[in-house]
């Protein structure tokens, strides 16, 4: 069967090489160069099933309130004449209870736990040179309240699988020694075993050179700009073809993996994805000589920048922006991450050498990706990872391909179903 994956970032790469790896002939098709990974590339690195809490929780509404009156709180939304934003923000409201959250995360743990098997899993069957790091990640408190209560928030992951334990002050110092230097102090963090960090950008690299292997065709600079239906004797629309920047490209199935653009695509087709994204930002730099650099990935829960250590660089990301597709930036949009940088590790970014990225992370109001088939179709979706999709881009690409085979799925579909908001709106229309 051959397959037409839009979109060659890290869920497009990883859902090509599961469908190659199962017999079908592939084509991923991509607007950017071959050399971009778009938001795949500006991730902190953390692979991180440990911190799969769904954003929309009973205290998210709160936070995003204050975000309407103050500029330096870490997500970020403006009020503006944006239809779609306030039609995903009513649908994001509608998660924030705690049943919705707890449901919400679990769908996310699950998915974040499967690929982290699978992906450990296929570096070991490949021989990759690819290696993510070991010895866990590290969630930062500054005061004993938020950490007691991090304990507590946490109940889910350790009842779930995840080895996560509260280490003092003292003990995290002994496992992260660059901490010492850190002009704030930290009551303590909340350590997860088994999370781990990797330079996505290297993976995928591996990845696609596994998929040219098996023969997958990958065509650059070509933009997408619309889905073309034919209508069957049952009334379904089939997709015929992606009219694209180089003509008609034709496909018995198609996959959207193109993170927040696969929605504005799937609209040409009729099918409404509640998709928005959420812009964060990130800095990597060398580190400079002589100084003590984190080995662990971590995140700060304050300010919420995280970080991860990328051989002689460091990676750190931050900042989660309501405010549309562009991808424009400015000195300031760094401030938090420099900030972050030069209290928690003085001296230790060389700046001068330092690269920016923005990235935009394709958000679902209720935080599982959608994975699955537009109905009755030959349209299949895999997006929606919002701040995890390095994470869980090898289970999503297993659930794919499940999906597209016809074949019973590892874990439940339901959580990740491309309709799953169908029973409970008329707002998003389906086939
Ligand atoms: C600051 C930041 C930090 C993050 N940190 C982490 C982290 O630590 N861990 C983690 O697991 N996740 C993290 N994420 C989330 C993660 O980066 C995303 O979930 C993931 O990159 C989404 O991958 P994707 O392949 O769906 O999208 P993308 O990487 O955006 O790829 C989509 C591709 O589709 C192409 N495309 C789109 N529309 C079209 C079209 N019409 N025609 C042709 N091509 C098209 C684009 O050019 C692009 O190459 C972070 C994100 C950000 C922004």
């Amino acid at each position: 069967m051959k397959v037409l994956v839009l979109g060659a970032g890290i869920i497009g790469v990883t859902t090509a090489y599961e469908l190659a790896r199962r017999g079908h002939e592939v084509e991923v098709v991509d607007k950017e160069a071959a050399e971009t990974l778009a938001t795949s590339d500006a991730t902190a690195g953390l692979i991180a099933p440990g911190h799969s809490f769904a954003w929309a929780s009973p205290s998210a509404p709160k936070e995003l309130l204050k975000s309407l009156f103050s500029s330096d709180t870490s997500i970020r939304v403006k009020p503006r004449l944006d239809a779609e934003l306030v039609s995903w923000g009513l649908r994001f409201l509608r998660e924030c209870t705690g049943p919705r959250a707890y449901r919400n995360t679990l769908a996310k743990l699950r998915l974040a736990q499967r690929s982290q098997e699978l992906f450990n899993a296929m570096i070991e069957a490949k021989g990759m040179d690819f290696r993510p790091t070991t010895g866990g990640v590290l969630y930062l408190y500054r005061d004993p309240e938020a950490l007691g209560r991090a304990m507590a928030h946490g109940a889910i992951m350790r009842e779930n699988g995840q080895s996560q334990r509260i280490v003092s002050r003292e003990e995290l110092l002994h496992l992260e020694p660059a901490l010492a230097n850190s002009r704030v102090s930290f009551a303590g963090a909340v350590h997860d075993r088994t999370d781990a960090t990797g330079n996505p950008a290297k993976f995928a690299a591996e990845v696609r050179k596994l998929c040219e292997e098996l023969g997958v065709r990958f065509t650059f600079d070509t933009s997408v700009e619309g889905i073309l239906l034919s209508r069957s004797s049952t009334d379904v629309p089939r997709v015929a073809g992606l009219r694209s920047s180089r003509g008609e490209l034709v496909a018995d199935r198609y996959v959207l993996a193109g993170g927040p653009g696969s929605a504005r695509l799937a609209r040409t087709a009729g099918v409404r994805l509640p998709v928005y994204p959420a812009k964060g930002y990130s800095l990597t730099a060398p580190i400079q000589e002589g100084t003590l650099a984190p080995a662990l990935g971590g995140i700060d829960e304050r300010s919420l920048v995280a970080w991860s250590r990328f051989g002689d660089q460091l990676r750190m990301s931050a900042t989660a922006e309501f405010v549309g597709y562009s991808q424009q930036y400015g000195p300031k949009d760094f401030a938090n991450i420099l900030k972050a940088g030069n209290e928690l590790f003085p001296g230790v970014l060389d700046l001068s050498r330092a690269t920016y990225k923005v990235g935009l992370r394709p958000m679902t109001p209720d935080g599982p990706p959608i994975i699955g088939r537009a109905r009755g179709s030959n349209l299949y979706i895999n997006t929606g990872h919002g701040h995890l999709g390095w994470t869980m881009a090898c289970g999503a690409a297993e659930m794919m391909s499940d999906l597209l085979e016809g074949k019973a799925t590892a874990l439940p579909a339901a959580p990740y179903a491309v309709g799953r908001w169908e029973a409970t709106s008329t707002t998003y229309r389906k086939w």
